[in-house]
């Protein structure tokens, strides 16, 4: 009998906020039995390539991918948007996502501020010491706080200064998620809503992002409630949408061991994934046809 393949459809890098190298997270991948995984750093397709060099040569399929965020529900609100086999070599989706960095960058300048208003004796160097390839975010402020020893762990850190509407926050330049998925799509990438039970995304927002040319939504998650999943399935069903599923690994945070391959996504999944891919790359040959 075939042993069951299994999938992490969701892993940042250190070309992001996550630990692991492009390779050490393959390496890792092919340790804990997945037959593919993707890489989807934030605003950053950097690592890809040598993912994949990694892959081929122990024989473990990564596919590319990229975590973008744009305007939530709320005022202040975000929401996150998959991209998978978007072409990650486009210039302008290269482009754009460099523009995103750097507004992380001037954001991390302004919640630096913020700390040091609040009486935190905090430096840039303190927080750049955790920002290995380029995309800054709150993780690296939130571990920067943690060994400074202002707060006991990461979540905390967020709980007490980064969370949204806390006393550090300040909001990422973000575009709507029409523009994105649009983004997303001319760059030939599937939009995937990632989380959406940790944005409390409501049927109606998802019918909007459904409108703009969303193709599916993450179910399986390692922050979704199991007791939950019904609800986000007949969501799918309802819309038809793709399920997909990644533990969102940023490696070894704390003491807590990687979460990649923690749940289990069976590789029919990412079947479905690719049929899909397919099907984009047919209608985009009939149009160039028509041209
Ligand atoms: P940023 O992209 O700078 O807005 O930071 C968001 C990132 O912080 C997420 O992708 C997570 O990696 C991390 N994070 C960890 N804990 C939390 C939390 N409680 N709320 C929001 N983000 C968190
Ligand atoms: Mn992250
Ligand atoms: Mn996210
Ligand atoms: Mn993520």
């Amino acid at each position: 009998m075939e042993k069951k393949k299994y999938i992490d459809l969701h892993i940042h890098t250190n070309y992001s906020d996550g630990v692991f190298t492009p390779v050490e997270a393959v390496n890792y991948a092919y340790k804990v039995g997945l037959a593919a995984i993707s890489i989807t750093d934030h605003d950053m397709v950097g690592g890809i390539k040598e993912a994949i060099v990694r892959g081929n040569e122990c024989g473990l399929e990564v596919i590319p991918g990229v975590e973008l965020s744009a305007k939530g529900q709320g005022e202040q609100e975000e929401i996150h948007i998959l991209g998978y086999y978007i072409n990650w070599e486009n210039q302008d989706f290269l482009d754009k996502l460099c523009l995103f960095r750097e507004k992380r960058k001037e954001r991390a300048y302004k919640m630096l501020k913020k700390l040091n208003d609040l009486g935190l004796k905090i430096t840039s160097r303190d927080i750049l010491k955790f920002v290995e390839k380029g995309s800054i975010g709150r993780l690296h402020f939130a571990k920067a706080l943690v060994e400074k020893k202002y707060v006991q762990n990461t979540k905390k850190a967020f709980d007490r200064y980064l969370g949204c509407g806390k006393p550090a926050y300040v909001a990422k330049y973000n575009w709507q998620p029409e523009k994105v998925i649009k983004f997303i799509l001319k760059a030939e990438g599937i939009p995937v809503l990632a989380h959406p039970l940790c944005e409390r995304v409501s049927e109606e927002f998802l019918r909007r992002l459904v409108g703009a040319g969303l193709a599916g939504i993450e179910i399986y998650h390692s922050r979704h409630e199991d007791r939950k999943l019904d609800i986000l399935k007949k969501l799918a069903f309802k819309y038809n949408l793709l399920f997909t599923g990644g533990s969102d690994c940023h490696g070894r945070v704390g003491n807590r061991y990687p979460l990649m391959g923690t749940i289990k996504i069976s590789y029919s999944v990412l079947d479905k994934l690719k049929k899909y891919k397919k099907i984009m790359e047919g209608k985009n040959e009939q149009v160039k046809n028509k041209c």
